[in-house]
Parts: structure tokens; C-alpha cells; sequence
């Protein structure tokens, strides 16, 4: 029961949640102004563990006054890039002195291994800052000659785009809040902050350190809320500059139409059905972990996700078996418990998505070569799933199932070129990889596989240093490194008279 998940808590943990559960507007703690309440539900148990405030149009209205205020009056934007590094480092510091407590309430409202939590979504979050800390005194222009030899000394300025609405998903929800935040605070912006109403909880916490970080009222804000109301109204929002959004490519596309009123920039990391390709040389002790966690990390909750799998005929059986192997070798359980690889789904709404998924796609003649079944009678919980035996015409294979289903088909010797086309014939575009051990061969099918992100001998690269996002209908923009500052800043030139 929820019971014995909220028992896995730690103490800070559970003091959070026992006075979690406000709006954060302008530097306060305030309930919506409907008065209304969502429920958060524990994916493991499926049972309901806490209540949050339920922001709409009208606190989204009040939030971006607050940013406005804080962007074009505040201490805020009169801060030296000196003190903002600090603030965005000192941020950083205390996600780290709390990083167990934010990695078991990331598993709690997820779902999620709280082992993957801390090493992976609360640990690159810290990471993050302190890298975007840096390059906050180091956002500079350039001096540029005119062509036309006109006496004019002209120059850009780089300065922030101003008030972001920033709009994220359930699967990272604390990563992919602060791969948006950090940029946007090291940059100089101003934030409004819509979390996925599954996971609403991290966010409050990080708000409550972005106040003891010191930084000004209303240079952070938290809305909690459904995407259909709250978020869209953010995305509308005539005094937002700019919207970031990430999750799935459908509701990109309505955050494009919102943004058109005003014309305000917008960039989306949206949804993936990544290749990976495993030729007849690849390191298969190496490859075959590599193609697990590929795949069924975060329970393929993972935008990332290599779902899609290539092999050659002459090692398919090998793969697939030991793939297979691995992936029912890993401990199912709740996310809270530090011995669970693979946690439930985010939501019964997920689960039954994903469960369609399976069965269509045997309906479409692939075979089900392992998984498939639920675990337990509670919560989430699906077997890690591979289908064999796929074609491309398959909707299992053109479609992103967000779960832990992987799709493979082998090829022969007659495909080791056009494979690599079949592995670009999607409409995303994210990641991608291959394995082999040839080393001509992986930078030639690296440069040819169109996306954003591709791994040789591994699938999943992520760093602060690296700009993430993705070609096709997978987005717009890229997010990390020093991409990230370009995608809140804007270009000013200024050309004097001599
Ligand atoms: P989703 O698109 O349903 O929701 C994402 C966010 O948008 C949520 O906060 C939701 O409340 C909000 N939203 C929903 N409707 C809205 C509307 N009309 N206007 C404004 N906001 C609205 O996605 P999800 O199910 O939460 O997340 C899964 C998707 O996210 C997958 O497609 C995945 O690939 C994608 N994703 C992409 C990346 C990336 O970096 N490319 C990273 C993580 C997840």
C-alpha cells in the first residue's frame, strides 16, 4: 500500500511533504486562487499520497506579473554576472546538500528508481548549475567591421530574451526542470514554471532552495497545474518572451500555435523512437548491457529511449537472448526501494497506453519475444518487453510507445547500407546509435543517422558540456552547453557614428 512506500521516505522527505503543496508566486506561498486541489498519485501502489494547490489561468496571470516585475524592474537584471554565478552556483551546492531527499521524492511521485534518481536525475542537475554558472560572466557580443568600410564601430550585445514560460513532462521531472532553469537564471531571465501535473513535487522543493540560494522575489516562480488550462495559458501568455517545452511532439505542436499571438520564441524538446544498430563486429559483452539500459532505463520512460533495435542476422539470436536475459535479471519494485532497476509506469493512464502498444503490436504480426505481462496486482509495473520479428510499417515501430518495449528486426549482409536509411525513416529524430568495433564504420553511420544525439558503442550522452535536442519532429533548439544560454539570450546590434 502507499503506506509502505511513504515508510521508504527519509525524514526530510516526509517533513517536505507534510508542508508541501502551495504555488510559488512571487516569491510566496500561496494557494490557487480557485481554491482547488489535485490529487498525487504513487505509482507503485496506485494509491493517492498528497494534494497539491491547482493553478490556472488566473495564478499563471499573477505569476508572469511577478516575473515581468522582477525581469524589468527588480534587483534582478541590475545584478553584476558575478553575483548571478554565484547564486546559480550556491543553487547548485544546495541541490547537492539535498540530493537524497530530492532523489527519493523524484521516486515517490515517479515512480522511478530512487538509485537512478540520485545518480542520475538529482546528480546532472547539480552538475548543471554549476556549469551554467560559469557561463553567466562569460555571455559576451562581438565587434564586428562593416563590410561597406562605413565609419561606424558596431558591435552585439547578448542579453537575456526576459520573462521564460518553461513547460516540463513526468518521466524527468526534476532534470528537465532545471536543464531550463539553470540556462535561464545564468542567462538573466525570469521564470514561470509549469510542472506535469503526475509529478508537481520536486519543483516546490527547488523552489524553496531558489529562495534560500538568496535569489530576488519573483525571479522563480512555480505553477502547478494541467497542461490543458495552465499550461496552455502560460504558453499563450502576451507577456511571456519565450516558452521552453518538453514533451511530446503533439502538444509541442499546440504550444507552437499558442506562441503565435505574440510571437514569442519558443524551443521544444519533444518525443523520440531512437535506432540502435548492432553490427556483426560489435563487443557484444559490451553492447549488450548498453542495449538494455539503452531501452528499458527509467522503464523506457526515457525520450531518448533506443527502441528501436537493428541487428545482424549472424549475432541476432545472441542479442536478443542476452538482452532479454539482462533485462529480467533487473529487480522490479518501487522506485523507493534502493535495491529496484526497473520501477512501475508513471500512471494507470500510461500503463494501459503502453499494454495497447504490446498487443497491437503482435496484432501487426510481431512475435512477443519476452515480457509483455503485468507485475503484481498494484501499482504500474509492466515486464521489460521485446517484440521481434517487426517490420516498418509496423505502428509498434513508426509510433513512441514511452515504455519499456523494444522493437527489433535483423538484417542480412544485402542491408548493411540501407539500414541506415530504414533507422532514419522517422518522423523523430533524437538519439540514435551504433555498435560496432569498426572504426571507419562508426564515424561514416554516425555522420549519416539523422539526430540530434548519437552514441558509438553506447546509447545514452548526456552532459552539461553537450547540446541535447533533435532533428525532424523531435524539436526545436538545443538544450545543454553552451547552446542552452543561445536559446535565452537575444542579439542586439549597435552601430555608433564616428
Ligand atoms: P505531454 O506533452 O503530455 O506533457 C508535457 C507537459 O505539457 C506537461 O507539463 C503537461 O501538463 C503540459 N501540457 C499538456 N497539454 C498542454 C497544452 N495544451 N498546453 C500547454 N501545456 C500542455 O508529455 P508527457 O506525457 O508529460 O511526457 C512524455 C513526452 O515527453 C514524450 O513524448 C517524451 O518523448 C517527451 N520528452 C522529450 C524530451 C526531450 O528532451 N526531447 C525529454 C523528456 C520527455
Amino acid at each position: 500500500s502507499v503506506n509502505d512506500t511513504l515508510a521508504l521516505l527519509g525524514a526530510d522527505a516526509t517533513a517536505f511533504l507534510a508542508r508541501a503543496g502551495k504555488l510559488y508566486i512571487n516569491g510566496a506561498w500561496v494557494e490557487a486562487a480557485s481554491g482547488r486541489h489535485f490529487e498525487v498519485i504513487d505509482p507503485a501502489s496506485g494509491e493517492v499520497f498528497a494534494h497539491v494547490a491547482e493553478g490556472g489561468t488566473a495564478d499563471i496571470d499573477l505569476a508572469v506579473e511577478a516575473a515581468r516585475a522582477a525581469f524589468d524592474h527588480g534587483p534582478w537584471s541590475s545584478l553584476s554576472p558575478m553575483e548571478r554565478s554565484k547564486l546559480v552556483w550556491r543553487l547548485g551546492d544546495l541541490i547537492e546538500k539535498h540530493a537524497d531527499e530530492i532523489a527519493q521524492l523524484e521516486a515517490l511521485d515517479n515512480g522511478k528508481p530512487v538509485s537512478d534518481a540520485r545518480a542520475g536525475d538529482v546528480t546532472f542537475s547539480y552538475e548543471l548549475f554549476r556549469y551554467m554558472a560559469g557561463w553567466a560572466t562569460k555571455i559576451t557580443g562581438e565587434t564586428i567591421p562593416l563590410s561597406s568600410g562605413a565609419p561606424v564601430h558596431a558591435y552585439t550585445l547578448r542579453e537575456p530574451v526576459g520573462v521564460c514560460g518553461q513547460i516540463v513532462p513526468w518521466n524527468f521531472s526534476f532534470m528537465m526542470t532545471c536543464w531550463k532553469v539553470a540556462p535561464a537564471l545564468a542567462a538573466g531571465c525570469t521564470i514561470v514554471l509549469k510542472p506535469a501535473e503526475q509529478t508537481p513535487l520536486t519543483a516546490l522543493r527547488l523552489a524553496e532552495l531558489v529562495e534560500e540560494a538568496g535569489f530576488p522575489k519573483g525571479v522563480f516562480n512555480v505553477v502547478n497545474g494541467p497542461g490543458e488550462t495552465a499550461g496552455a495559458a502560460l504558453a499563450a501568455h502576451p507577456k511571456v518572451d519565450k516558452i521552453a517545452f518538453t514533451g511530446s511532439t503533439e502538444v509541442g505542436k499546440l504550444i507552437l500555435d499558442a506562441a503565435k499571438g505574440n510571437l514569442k520564441k519558443v524551443s521544444l524538446e519533444l518525443g523520440g523512437k531512437s535506432p540502435m544498430i548492432v553490427f556483426e563486429d560489435a563487443d557484444l559483452e559490451a553492447a549488450i548491457p548498453a542495449l538494455a539500459y539503452g531501452c528499458f532505463y527509467n522503464m523506457g520512460q526515457t525520450c531518448t529511449a533506443g527502441t528501436r533495435l537493428y541487428v545482424h542476422e549472424r549475432i541476432a539470436d545472441r542479442v536478443l537472448k542476452g538482452v532479454a536475459e539482462f533485462a529480467s535479471g533487473m529487480k522490479i519494485g518501487a522506485g523507493l526501494d534502493p535495491a529496484t532497476q526497473i520501477g512501475p509506469l508513471v500512471s494507470a493512464e500510461q500503463f494501459e497506453r503502453v499494454a495497447a502498444y504490446v498487443a497491437e503490436g503482435q496484432r501487426e504480426g510481431a512475435t512477443l519475444y519476452c515480457g509483455g505481462n503485468r507485475v503484481g496486482d498494484k501499482g504500474y509495473f509492466l515486464e521489460p518487453t521485446i517484440l521481434s520479428d517487426t517490420t516498418a510499417e509496423m505502428r509498434v515501430v513508426r509510433e513512441e510507445i514511452f515504455g519499456p518495449v523494444l522493437v527489433a528486426r535483423s538484417f542480412g549482409d544485402d542491408e548493411l547500407d540501407s539500414i541506415v536509411d530504414e533507422a532514419n525513416a522517422s518522423i523523430y529524430g533524437l538519439a540514435a546509435s551504433v555498435f560496432t568495433r569498426d572504426v571507419s564504420r562508426a564515424h561514416k553511420v554516425a555522420k549519416r543517422l539523422k539526430a540530434g544525439t548519437i552514441g558509438v558503442n553506447t546509447h545514452h550522452v548526456i552532459d552539461p558540456a553537450l547540446p541535447f535536442g533533435g532533428f525532424r519532429q523531435s524539436g526545436w533548439g538545443r538544450e545543454q552547453g553552451y547552446e542552452a544560454i543561445l536559446l535565452y539570450t537575444e542579439v542586439k546590434s549597435v552601430g555608433i557614428q564616428l
